[in-house]
């Protein structure tokens, strides 16, 4: 019997687009000499004595699963930092689940909630992953698009707009990737307000937390009465230059997590146990490399809003993570084409706006976590590039 090729995959992964930053970054491997600002990671390494504890960990013959809630060691660190950061008291016993990423934590958060057909208030322009994954676990997204006049932060008004009952939760970037927007505890206290209006979950991904530069992050659930309905998430990537070690933690209520538990053990089991041990030491005595690191980030960001301010392209100053989101739409081009032809003529990668939602069509995202010798040269050739636009 022969299967019918059309017939075997789903129609809901069916339905969704490749993603553009993947797309891009197929061309970009296949060139020389490119300069990337394309790429949503660290340009560091991750400080030695993380690597060593991990390396250690090997050596004493640390090779087995760990409980599914990960390694209670690690649990009890990350229950102290959200403590010491900001207030929060969480049970390391059953409100924390270690998890293969922040990228694990949230599939498992919206597939333990969603009924099929909820739908999820995603604001964009966001993470690429956000929309498809509420329609892998079954939900609708529903847009919001945040604009760069309100500094692309999401208002309640905004939200209260597409609230329907069907409406189960939303989801919180701050700080923002693509546009590197913030939110004050002030700033999200209509949010918190309208969550528990319509008796909402709040999915809050803060993994860029600690990539803060004007002022402190304000954790979602730290918000008067939301600590019980926000699944906070956070992990080590950005943080402590840790992208291949893939960890990341959930925090919420012990019936979410519960919840998000049964689906890790029959699925993941337990993030790799050397990975664990490696978070453990990150957390601490990973705070003086962190701090090095944001110093860093932070000239960088001066160094490259202004450069495309100067350039011509309007962009924010970025408060937060380690992306610029400059205006293009001076230039006459496309987000596209303006990243084709910035690659092709001056070898340059960064990323089409419109891969992160279609209000982000006008736009580029500009990583700055590259080095200053590589943002000078970006910085030079780009201009070169949109003087021949720009009329
Ligand atoms: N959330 C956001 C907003 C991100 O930008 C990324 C990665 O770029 C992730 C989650 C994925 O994080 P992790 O490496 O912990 O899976």
């Amino acid at each position: 019997m022969t299967v019918r090729r059309s017939d075997l995959i789903s129609p809901v992964v069916k339905g969704i687009p490749p993603s553009g930053i993947r797309r891009f970054f197929d061309i970009v491997s296949e060139m020389d000499d490119v300069i990337s600002l394309g790429v949503g990671e660290p340009d560091f390494v991750t400080p030695w004595h993380i690597r060593e504890s991990c390396i250690y960990s090997l050596e004493k013959g640390y090779t087995m699963y760990t409980s599914n809630y990960g390694l209670m060691e690690l649990r009890v660190e990350i229950a102290k930092y959200l403590h010491d950061r900001f207030g929060l008291t969480y049970e390391p016993k059953n409100q924390i689940l270690v998890t293969v990423g922040v990228s694990e934590a949230y599939d498992l958060a919206l597939r333990a909630i969603i009924s099929p057909g909820d739908e999820v208030i995603v604001p964009e322009p966001c993470y690429v992953s956000y929309k498809p994954c509420v329609s892998f676990a079954g939900g609708v997204p529903v847009v919001v698009e945040t604009r760069a006049e309100d500094g692309f932060k999401l208002t309640a008004e905004q939200v209260e707009a597409v609230i329907t009952p069907k409406t189960k939760a939303i989801v919180l970037c701050f700080p923002n990737n693509p546009t590197g927007s913030t939110m004050s505890k002030e700033e999200l206290s209509g949010i918190a307000r309208i969550a528990q209006e319509h008796d909402l979950i709040v999915i809050s991904d803060e993994i860029y937390g600690e990539l803060t530069y004007e002022g402190v992050h304000d954790s979602f659930a730290a918000l008067p009465g939301m600590q019980g309905r926000t699944i906070l998430l956070n992990g080590f990537s950005k943080a402590y230059a840790m992208t291949g070690w893939r960890l990341g933690y959930a925090v919420a209520c012990k019936e979410i997590i519960d919840a998000m538990v049964k689906i890790h053990q029959y699925t993941m089991l337990c993030a790799p146990i050397m990975v664990q041990n490696g978070a453990i030491e990150a957390l601490r005595n990973g705070d003086r490399e962190m701090h090095r690191m944001v110093s860093q980030y932070n000239r960088r960001r001066k160094l490259i809003t202004k450069g495309f301010n100067d350039m011509g392209l309007d962009c924010v100053e970025p408060q937060g993570a380690f992306y610029a989101f400059p205006s293009i739409k001076k230039t006459g081009l496309s987000s596209e084409e303006f990243a084709e032809r910035l690659l092709v003529e001056e070898k340059v990668a960064v990323v089409p706006g419109n891969a992160f939602g279609n209000c982000g069509e006008g736009y580029i995202r500009s990583s700055y976590a590259a080095s200053i010798d590589d943002i000078n040269e970006a910085l030079v050739r780009m201009a070169r590039f949109v003087q021949r636009y720009i009329s």
